[in-house]
């Protein structure tokens, strides 16, 4: 069957994303493409929220999956809602300059997992509209402000026009004289701070506290910090955490998990190795006595993970999966060999008859496993179950 894949294109994620990786996606494409940050370019946003909207929702993705956008289409759930909506929705702001506040602002701001871990203090700074302290945001000196005769204050200029007879077309434009303010200011009593505009750019150092625990996707709500506008209240500054990559370990939740590769003689007659942590502490991890690690074991170290947010005694688990290195071929000399076997546990006992046909026995690659790929997408396909069917490699069983 093939598969619309659009949607899930659009938003950078795999057509069998799970919710939390469809958030995160989200998260990150909206804050890119939102208008205000990238007013070149506004369908591309309202493609992301449309893709993030049919997506996010269980029936419309089901529909979506089967039959594509056309479907979608014809049961009306293509896009319902407006663009902003679904930002505010998920980022609980205010994206529209509602009657008495102006907008909220959103920064993404990337945090490394040490930070999470040991905590943080972050300085950003920011550049914001604040009302002139000098004229109050009149723009002037008190009572010189006027209302704009030409636009009598609406900053609107309304031009009446016949197109034919009888017929009449109406036409508005910014107020000239005003420039849509509507009113006007004298030259001499105009404030000499803002020049009149009655908003000043100001920079602000903000002080972000990362706490311990913190995570990704985690917002810090700064209230009243955002721009600021005469007669509005202003705005929230809204920072969202993005949590970096780690070379070492991954976050699960309160679990930090970690592949450890260890070689095959540690793993028949114990190891002991040192683990530097994310605040510099090394524990060193020792295996019981007579205990053998097999490749793909998962061992645990209790209260050495996450710390838990407002709760930082509270850790998580260090979760180690085991990688085991075997020895390539040849590196073990044929003497030795019945040495290892008198060690190793019995080989099982094999009965050859006598019908039997001898074969060869060769590398597996995926060419020659199907002749050339003539299926297309069915090759690739296949491919992958073969993977998946053994229960994923060692490098995606941590995901
Ligand atoms: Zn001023
Ligand atoms: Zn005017």
């Amino acid at each position: 069957m093939v598969k619309e894949m659009g949607y899930y294109d659009m938003l950078g994620v795999k057509s069998n994303a799970t919710e939390t990786e469809l958030k995160k996606a989200y998260r990150k494409m909206a804050l890119k493409y939102h208008p205000d940050k990238n007013p070149e370019d506004p369908e591309k946003f309202k493609l992301i929220s449309q893709a993030y909207e049919v997506l996010s929702d269980a029936k419309k993705r089901k529909v979506y999956d089967e039959g594509g956008e056309q479907a979608l289409k014809e049961g009306g759930g293509a896009g319902a809602h407006n663009p902003m909506d679904i930002f505010d929705m998920f980022f609980g702001t205010h994206s529209r300059t509602h009657e008495r506040r102006c907008k909220d602002v959103i920064h993404q701001l990337g945090v490394t997992l040490e930070e999470m871990y040991n905590g943080s203090l972050r300085k950003l700074a920011l550049k914001k509209n604040v009302v002139c302290d000098k004229c109050e945001g009149r723009g002037g000196k008190k009572g010189a402000v006027e209302t704009c005769v030409t636009c009598k204050g609406s900053g609107v200029q309304v031009h009446i026009r016949q197109i034919a007879p009888g017929m009449v077309q109406q036409m508005r434009t910014t107020c000239g004289e005003c420039q849509g303010q509507g009113e006007r200011i004298n030259l001499k009593d105009r404030c000499k701070q803002c020049l009149g505009k009655k908003i000043m750019k100001n920079s602000k150092i903000l002080e972000v506290h990362i706490d311990k625990g913190m995570k990704d996707g985690q917002k810090i709500t700064f209230h009243g910090e955002g721009d600021q506008e005469p007669g509005l209240e202003p705005g929230d500054i809204i920072i969202v955490l993005e949590e970096k990559p780690h070379k070492t370990f991954k976050r699960k939740g309160h679990d930090i998990i970690m592949n450890l590769t260890i070689e095959l003689v540690e793993s028949l007659c114990g190891f002991r190795r040192v683990i530097k942590m994310l605040d510099d502490r090394e524990l060193v991890i020792t295996s019981h006595e007579g205990e053998i690690i097999k490749h793909d074991d998962i061992k645990v170290v209790r209260n050495e993970g996450m710390p838990t947010y407002r709760s930082p005694f509270d850790k998580g688990r260090l979760i180690i999966h085991f990688t085991v290195k075997f020895p390539e071929s040849g590196q073990i000399l044929a003497e030795s060999i019945p040495k290892l076997e008198s060690i190793l546990p019995d080989r099982p006992e094999v009965m050859v008859g006598d019908d039997v046909m001898e074969v060869n026995l060769t590398d597996y690659t995926p060419q020659s496993h199907h002749g050339h790929g003539h299926y297309g997408n069915a090759y690739d396909q296949d491919e992958d179950d073969y993977h998946g069917g053994r229960g994923g490699g060692v490098q995606c069983q941590t995901q």
